[in-house]
């Protein structure tokens, strides 16, 4: 980005040398740059880990925004271009304005659903795969009508259309495919940069967009199989999937509570431990508390060892940094393949700040949202111990039928401060 800043500027500099507008424009220029770098280092500063994956949401819409402008302006300015290249560039045009349209209003819906500002329950509109196909049949009939006759008003339909259909895209798709969408956002920002390079002949931003854009869809690829997600169905927003989220926070069933110093009793008496950490550790910060409590279990010759789901958190490796800063040696740090099998001969596993991750459902109702997504299997161990504040669901808005089961007990409170409670009950 850096190199790509001081080109524009040396190479507007160099077409405009001597020019009246010369200074005017650089320092213009030059003022811009300033301020946008000024607010992206501020930003991501500050960023909390857990509010990294809205922040880079947030960064794929600006993308998709300078894709539209850059369309509007090729539009609106096309004196420069070739007599028999003027079909060439409407259908560029087109194609570019809806790339950043759809990436824009995406971005923005995936933004306000990582901060909580919005449900991230998947919005059920009725018919809502033909509303998608009709959009993107619209969109071809539009451009092949633009190429012919170029009227302003249609590119005022086309890109209305996108920010539309960028808000529906990312609206109906499920907390638990959070995740892919962000890379598929990515992918999308990748397109809207390579479209936007055509639109400005700019060879540079043709290779770095479809560099981004084909790897973002690689990346979302290969995340989806290991949701065990059908890719196809991810990126046209939920396609094939018509069920509205099931039942969500209805409890079913009896709870048992429990407190510190009798969960202190249990890890004592224990021989083997698994400690799988989700979003409410970040949240807690609850990883340095752990640590200690795992060195302390160790010490008493406890096996410990975490299970790492691969979408813990909110944003991939989220549980891994947090647990490297915490200096948890990482040799008892493993991933959910290495122990999903080995639940079944621990005494106690502990679920800190967990929820979607740690989901029965998802292995064993068909029916579930998440149907299908592997998932931590800390039910088949002797005993559960389950640290959160509420009986609130997790980022899926799915209940969990784990905090119901006989062999399960709750924990409630910030799991940082039930942790302490729980050492100095040790
Ligand atoms: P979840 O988001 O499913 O659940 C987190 C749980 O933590 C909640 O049930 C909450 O319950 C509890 N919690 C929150 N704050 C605290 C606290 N201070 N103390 C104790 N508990 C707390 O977490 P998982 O990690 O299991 O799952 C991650 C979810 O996020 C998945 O659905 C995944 O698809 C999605 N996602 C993941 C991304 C990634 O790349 N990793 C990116 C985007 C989304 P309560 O409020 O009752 O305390």
């Amino acid at each position: 980005m850096a190199i790509a800043l001081v080109a524009t500027i040396a190479s507007l500099a160099l077409e405009t040398w001597g020019s009246p507008q010369s200074t005017l424009a650089l320092s213009l220029l030059v003022v811009v740059i300033l301020i946008g770098a000024g607010i992206g280092l501020w930003r991501a500063r500050v960023v909390e880990m857990t509010g990294m994956p809205e922040l880079i949401a947030l960064l794929h819409s600006f993308v998709g925004l300078a894709a539209v402008l850059v369309g509007w302006n090729g539009a609106l300015d096309s004196s420069h271009v070739p007599d028999n290249f003027v079909d060439i560039h409407h259908g560029e045009v087109f194609i570019g304005v809806f790339i950043g349209a759809v990436t824009f209003t995406g971005s923005i819906v995936a933004y306000l659903k990582l901060s909580a500002r919005i449900s991230s329950r998947p919005l059920m509109l009725p018919g809502k795969n033909f509303l998608n196909v009709g959009a993107l049949v619209a969109f071809v009939g539009l451009t092949a009508w633009y190429v012919v006759v170029p009227d302003i008003w249609l590119l005022v339909a086309v890109t209305v259309l996108a920010l539309l259909l960028g808000w529906h895209l990312v609206a109906s798709i499920g907390g638990g495919d959070m995740p892919v969408v962000v890379s598929m956002l990515n992918s999308y920002s990748g397109w809207a940069a390579a479209a936007a390079g055509f639109l400005l002949n700019n060879n540079l931003l043709i290779v770095t967009g479809a560099l981004v854009g084909s790897s973002g869809a690689y990346l979302s690829y290969i995340m989806c199989r290991a949701m065990n997600r059908s890719f196809i169905s991810v990126i046209a927003g939920g396609f094939g999937i018509e069920k509205p989220a099931s039942s969500d926070d209805e409890e079913v069933g009896e709870i048992q509570e429990i407190d510190a110093a009798s969960v202190a009793e249990m890890l004592s008496s224990a021989n083997s431990v698994i400690i799988t950490p989700g979003y409410g550790m970040a949240v807690a910060q609850a990883q340095y508390p752990v640590a200690e409590l795992t060195q302390q279990l160790i010490a008493k010759g406890v096996t410990v060892r975490f299970g790492i789901h691969p979408v813990a958190g909110r944003l991939p490796g989220h549980m891994n940094v947090l647990l490297a800063e915490a200096k948890v040696p990482y040799d008892i740090v493993l991933e959910m393949d290495e122990v999903n099998d080995d639940f079944s001969s621990t005494d106690v596993v502990l679920v800190v700040g967990a929820n979607d991750t740690c989901n029965p459902a998802a292995a064993e109702d068909p029916g579930s949202p998440i149907a299908g997504m592997p998932v931590l299997h800390v039910w088949e161990s002797s005993k559960v111990i389950v640290f959160k504040r509420s009986m609130s669901s997790g980022y899926a808005g799915v209940q969990n039928p784990l905090f119901f089961r006989e062999n399960a007990f709750m924990l409630f409170g910030d799991a940082k401060e039930r942790v302490e409670d729980i050492i100095k009950a040790l």
